[in-house]
């Protein structure tokens, strides 16, 4: 039996090792020239950059990979537990570290915010209550088969959706936390993890901060892209092929089924076809011939979009960390802009993450490699080259004023990612980072399943589909996705 999986996003990758470990041939057809989609790197006069993702939680979920083939992922893919998870800064010149547990963050920000460690203490209660509600329920299966709700953990989570704060706002619930702006502002910034306004977004992904504080943030040693290099090898080590600047043009569709795919007018059988590529234009493309996209698909809120800014930096800032945080004095304004007039605002959040503190060989001595972001719309037309014109002096002028630097002069070299460059690339729909936005209370069961409920043998797995984006919940929707083919015979 043959399971052909169109992208090497991680997701792609990883539901490639799942099949694999279930029996099948599997086949993976990249369109790039490289592999991981978002999660790839680059090289530049002398710097290494990973492109797309900086932050790495849950790599359990990695491990289990290695598991399902019979390896010690340690042999492989080493990490390491970071003591502080990120470093913030105010426009009024206060700043403080932030460290990954709970009781030592609790002390923190009495000491920091003259706010009672108390509060913190409940706010964690509550957000592990949320993990243990939503996860084995919402984020380990399908909502879209009826097995999901008829077991006792489908049930148990269902009794307990009143518990779920699906009704107040992320910012509502952190006020009712926090007295300290500064601390609501903190745990409002969660939201950006999936994409998603915390001022309009339920206060169920308050569950985001328990998975960084209760599991911890992690630095792979190798950098962010040796989880797509050692996962990639893992396979090929199996017998998974793979090929590059491979496009699949169309899925072909028999009876009602897939039953392979066709590249540069070749056609590839098999009796499996799982889409890695974004799902809207999975229909729009590849099954144009044979299905319409689901309405929900078309006309959902995408999350946010990113515009980065790669910089190789002449200098080593001391006062900064792994990952770095300069607050916006107007974090309301800053989501207002990006989600209701799509546009950037003139104090953005920066964040900056630096690789090279942990890993000196991405940058030469006395140097920085500067992956520097802020959050900005979906792209839906916008004039990104003014945006970006107009975003850049902006994002400068606030470095210089919160580090007291010239930053212009110590640029070296610069390479730019904006969400027209994102969705051409790895073909995002609108260059979305996680697929839809979790805006909407019902935003999971708006998100496209991980299956074709109109055609027989298509599945779906990446950021775009169930249960959502980012690295963790990818390699959650390739195990759903897995688990739902059946063993080969
Ligand atoms: P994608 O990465 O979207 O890849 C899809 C692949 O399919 C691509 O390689 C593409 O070329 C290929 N493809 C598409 N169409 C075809 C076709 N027709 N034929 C063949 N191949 C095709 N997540 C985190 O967990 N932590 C972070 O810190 C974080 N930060 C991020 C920062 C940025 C700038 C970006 C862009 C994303 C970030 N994310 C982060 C999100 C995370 O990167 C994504 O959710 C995840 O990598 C998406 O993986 P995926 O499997 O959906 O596939």
């Amino acid at each position: 039996m043959k399971a052909i999986i169109i992208g090497s996003g991680i997701a792609g990758i990883a539901t490639a090792i799942r099949l694999k470990a279930k029996g099948y041939e599997v086949e993976v057809f990249e369109a790039n020239s490289y592999f991981g989609g978002k999660l790839s790197e680059f090289h530049k006069d002398g710097f290494r950059f990973d492109a797309g993702p900086s932050l790495f939680t849950m790599p359990k979920f990695v491990e289990e990979l290695f598991t399902s083939l019979g390896e010690d992922s340690k042999t492989h893919f080493e990490y390491s537990k970071l003591d502080t998870s990120c470093h913030y800064f105010f426009e009024d010149g206060s700043h403080f570290y932030c460290p990954s547990q709970i009781s030592d963050f609790s002390k923190m920000i009495e000491k920091e915010f003259d706010e009672p460690a108390i509060h913190a203490e409940q706010f964690f209660k509550k957000s592990q209550l949320l993990y243990e509600i939503t996860s084995p329920v919402f984020l380990e299966n399908s909502l879209h088969q009826l097995k999901t709700y008829l077991n006792p953990k489908g049930i148990k989570g269902i009794l307990n959706l009143w518990r779920l704060n699906m009704f107040s706002s992320m910012n509502q619930k952190n006020t009712s936390y926090f007295k300290n702006p500064k601390l609501v502002q903190f745990f409002n910034r969660f939201a950006t993890y999936n994409g998603s306004n915390p001022y309009i977004a339920p206060a169920t992904l308050n569950i985001i901060p328990y998975l960084e504080f209760g599991f911890g943030t992690f630095f792979p040693k190798k950098g962010m892209y040796s989880i797509t290099d050692s996962l990639v090898q893992l396979a090929k080590r199996h017998g998974v092929e793979f090929k590059l600047n491979a496009r699949v043009d169309e899925i072909l569709i028999k009876n009602k089924k897939a039953v392979g795919v066709q590249i540069n007018g070749n056609t590839h059988l098999a009796d499996i076809v799982v889409s890695n590529m974004d799902v809207y234009p999975t229909y729009k493309k590849l099954l144009k011939n044979s299905v319409k996209a689901p309405k929900k698909v078309e006309n959902v809120e995408s999350s946010s979009s990113a515009l980065i800014f790669y910089w190789g930096i002449n200098h080593s800032f001391s006062q900064l960390h792994l990952h770095n945080i300069l607050f916006s004095n107007d974090y309301k304004k800053e989501f207002d802009t990006i989600f209701n007039k799509q546009n950037v605002c003139d104090d953005p959040t920066i964040y900056i993450n630096i690789t090279s503190k942990l890993k000196p060989d991405d940058a030469p001595s006395n140097c920085e490699n500067w992956f520097l972001m802020i959050n900005v719309p979906a792209n839906t037309g916008q004039n990104w080259e003014s945006i970006i014109k107009e975003a850049r002096k902006h994002i400068v002028q606030k470095i210089n004023r919160i580090l007291k630097t010239d930053i212009e002069s110590l640029i070296l070299t610069e390479e730019i990612l904006n969400p027209e460059l994102i969705e051409s690339k790895t073909s995002s729909f609108r260059g979305a980072l996680y697929g839809s936005s979790s805006n909407n209370v019902l935003a999971a069961f708006f998100r496209h399943a991980n299956f074709s409920s109109k055609l027989k043998n298509l599945y779906f797995c990446g950021g775009s589909v169930h249960p959502g984006g980012g690295i963790p919940l990818c390699l959650l929707s390739a195990k759903i996705t897995s688990a739902m083919i059946q063993n080969p015979n």
